[in-house]
């Protein structure tokens, strides 16, 4: 059986890119795209119904996943929209403060939600790998990391920054919150040990790249993800969406589940 996709944030980068490759599909029917009144005019409204209020299109499609590649407060909306109607739902939207990510735990309480700051096999598989490496060479290598992203990006760190330092900071036994150090400027002394260092790069039209650096005594290792086109992340969304079918409420599914 096909998924059925309702697309959130359809005219986007992420959401136009997840539109072209379900309605390519053989596995996905694209049965509704939502943007926002400035955007929804772009929207090609040949390939399936257009809206700027999810809403008007869950009653005809119960059975449709909604993937929402918007912004925190939208797809927050997008959220408590799926609940009423008990449709699954993707979120790929990054920035959503430590409030934001408990209303989405709440609300998936009762309707099944996924969420992933990054979409990509890699990058989750390197989430895997980095506490391995962490361990074994132990607190004496300092860990620093470098994102580069386009110059539209909204957030900083980027989502899947902020998720590697979780995992950094996890193997360690600390929260990313208790070391991180996004800015050096000034007279800033030495180096806390035990910082994780998270800086940000913006420019042209960089999808992502994320390295992460273990500096020791003599050596250091570098890690590091290139994201060569934003299909992998829609491939993922889409993979995704077709997991979701099926599963139960009650918790926040996220890419370690269904890796
Ligand atoms: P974008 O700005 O190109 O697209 C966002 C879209 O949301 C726009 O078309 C905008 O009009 C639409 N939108 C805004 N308000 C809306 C509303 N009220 N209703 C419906 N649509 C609305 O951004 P993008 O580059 O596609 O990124 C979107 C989000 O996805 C960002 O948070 C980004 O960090 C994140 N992202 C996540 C992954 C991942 O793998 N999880 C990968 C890339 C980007």
């Amino acid at each position: 059986m096909n998924t059925k996709i309702i697309m959130v944030g359809a005219a986007g980068r992420m959401g136009g890119t997840i539109c072209r490759l379900a309605a390519a599909s053989e596995n996905f029917d694209l049965v509704g795209m939502v943007d926002s009144k400035d955007r929804v005019s772009s929207l090609d409204r040949g390939i399936c119904p257009v809206e700027t209020d999810l809403a008007a299109l869950l009653p005809q499609n119960p059975e449709a996943v909604v993937i929402d590649f918007t912004a925190p407060a939208v797809s927050l909306h997008s959220a408590s929209v799926a609940a009423q109607y008990g449709n699954a739902l993707v979120i790929g939207t990054t920035g959503l403060s430590e409030v934001q990510k408990e209303e989405l735990q709440h609300i998936a309480l009762t309707t099944p939600i996924f969420w992933s700051s990054n979409m990509s096999i890699g990058i989750n598989v390197l989430v895997k790998i980095l506490p391995v490496l962490t361990q074994a060479l132990g607190e004496e290598y300092d860990i620093e990391m470098i994102e580069l992203h386009h110059n539209r990006k909204k957030d900083s760190p980027s989502g899947t920054a902020l998720t590697i330092g979780e995992c950094l900071a996890g193997a360690r036994g600390v929260k990313l919150e208790d070391v991180r150090c996004s800015g050096r400027n000034g007279i800033i002394g030495e180096r806390p040990k035990g910082q994780i260092g998270i800086q940000a790069v913006r420019g042209g039209d960089v999808v992502g790249v994320h390295t992460v650096y273990f500096m020791g005594p003599g050596e250091r290792i570098e890690v590091t993800h290139h994201a060569h086109s934003r299909e992998n992340f829609a491939r993922g969304a889409l993979r995704a969406a077709a997991w979701m079918l099926g599963k139960k409420p009650g918790r926040l599914y996220g890419m370690a589940d269904m890796l």
